[in-house]
């Protein structure tokens, strides 16, 4: 095929546009739920509204409060001085890599991952809303207090090693991050209530956030990510219209060729059918005549039933069987008959 770069081109453009549509679709969602999610106050009457709602539940809902630990809080395993209710370590391996055409690129991978997790409120004086879950928030505003980085030395074997793997290793870095008791969030997901218990969990409307943002700074947030996608989207859409321009194109002029080709051939054909006509000589007998056409002197002969009956148009067309004994023609042959 002509017109494989682009179409693999045109292929990859669809893919990358199917995700940024999909994005976009999700940002939209998410921007709409959030608009309509309803804002409490965590005070003695929220208990009462959410009883009042249909299986004691608002399916999205948007509260304040401050970070309050049930029961002792964790402690940061590397600064002890900070406490918290959640807690994610995380160890990155930074390396270098044999990339593209023998370059060495950056790159960093994550080695090890533990979170620890204990019961925690949002709080509000004394009342206080159970947040479920909190790990699988979409947005999860934490803190870094810890962050550590060590180069690693590399003997003289790791050296060779590395340059025949392609992959050489730089250091390793620590994080912890701390979700800290006392902060003040805002979280937004399915508000439930649960015996005597108000509960905040992952609902099947929007994702679950916990986000120092309010709620209409996490709006605009999502608003600048939509517009940005869907510029990628105007972007993409617009190479695959080129592309799919080229390739019809291509595939017009091609046709365009064939065409022109088919043409001179079928000319010069009947220019060489006419150049014989004139060469041949005229005063032939009946028998002398190809028996399908009755004008041209029969040229052909017919294999294996050895029939001399066809000029040389004639038997272009005529490939099945012999018009005098109606026997399979196994091939045709050029007669000189002297
Ligand atoms: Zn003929
Ligand atoms: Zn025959």
């Amino acid at each position: 095929m002509d017109f494989i770069h682009e179409s693999v081109a045109l292929g990859v453009d669809l893919l990358i546009l199917g995700l940024c549509v999909r994005e976009y679709a999700s940002y939209k969602n998410t921007v709409k739920v959030l608009k309509a999610a309803p804002q409490y106050n965590i005070d003695g009457e929220l208990k009462n509204i959410v009883a009042r709602q249909h299986d004691k539940k608002i399916p999205y809902a948007v509260i304040r409060g401050t970070v309050t630990p049930i029961g002792v809080p964790l402690r940061s395993s590397f600064v002890p001085t900070v406490s918290g209710v959640l807690q994610i370590v995380k160890l990155h391996e930074h390396r270098v890599m044999r990339a593209f055409a023998g370059f060495w690129a950056e790159q960093r991978k994550l080695l090890h991952e533990s979170t620890n997790e204990m019961p925690f409120e949002l709080c509000n004086q004394q009342h206080g809303v159970e947040i479920v879950d909190a790990i699988s928030a979409a947005v999860l505003d934490v803190d870094v207090v810890y962050d550590n980085y060590e180069s690693t030395s590399l003997s003289f074997f790791d050296h060779v090693f590395g340059f025949f793997t392609g992959v050489r290793q730089k250091g390793l870095q620590t994080t912890e991050q701390v979700l800290r008791d006392g902060s003040f969030l805002t979280a937004i997901g399915e508000l439930e209530m649960d015996g005597q218990t108000l509960r905040m969990q992952p609902s099947k409307q929007g994702p679950l956030f916990l986000t120092t943002a309010t709620k209409s700074t996490l709006i605009k947030r999502f608003e600048d990510a939509k517009s940005s996608t869907l510029f990628k989207i105007i972007l993409c859409s617009s190479v695959s219209i080129v592309l799919v321009g080229l390739i019809v194109r291509k595939v017009y002029r091609k046709k365009r060729q064939e065409r022109e080709e088919a043409k001179i051939r079928t000319r010069l054909e009947s220019e060489r059918r006419e150049r014989r006509a004139r060469s041949r000589p005229h005063t032939l007998t009946q028998d002398q005549l190809c028996v399908v056409c009755s004008t041209n002197p029969k040229e052909i002969i017919l294999l294996p039933c050895g029939h001399v009956c066809l000029c040389e148009d004639c038997a272009q067309k005529i490939d099945v069987t012999c018009p005098v004994c109606r026997s399979k023609i196994g091939s045709k042959a050029a007669a000189f008959i002297a």
